[in-house]
């Protein structure tokens, strides 16, 4: 019945401890700003020397976190309300934002229906509570792309 498309992203954790602490850093770190994670698969381990002892252990791992169904579902753009005397916002040039975390590209020319953002909104007028639709990052992990 599930038949989940998950997404990956590669991170390094460390630990002065041990190898398990290390991938719990960095599970720790990412749970803050992904949600869904569900499985993490260890790609590489390094140990960083001292004075001839290990210093601290250093593991890079890929973390895969479902897509939240909602955004898949095709939703219908609600109509762009212009009231009189309002003018219409100028959107012409605003750019496109790309989240550095999963790639979700954010287009002011359609908005958010997903979290109740308007066509025409730009990334800068996006309130700060907005997270990426697709992973869950907040505004600051995304990059300007056009
Ligand atoms: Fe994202």
């Amino acid at each position: 019945m599930d038949e989940a498309v998950y997404k990956i992203v590669e991170l390094a954790g460390s630990s002065k401890t041990d190898i398990e602490a290390a991938i719990q850093n960095a599970l720790s770190r990412a749970s803050k700003t992904i949600r869904n994670i569900r499985w993490f698969q260890a790609m590489e381990i390094r140990g960083y020397m001292e004075n001839d002892r290990i210093d601290y252990w250093q593991v890079t791992i890929k973390v895969g976190f479902k897509t939240e169904d909602n955004h898949t579902e095709k939703k219908e753009i609600p109509p762009v309300e212009i009231k009189q005397n309002q003018k219409p916002q100028e959107n012409k040039g605003a750019s496109r934002y790309r989240c550095k975390v999963c790639g979700y590209i954010y287009d002011p020319e359609k908005g958010d229906p997903s979290q109740d953002i308007k066509p025409g909104t730009s990334f800068e007028d996006l309130p700060d509570s907005w997270k990426c639709p697709e992973c869950g990052v907040g505004k600051d992990q995304f990059e300007k792309v056009s």
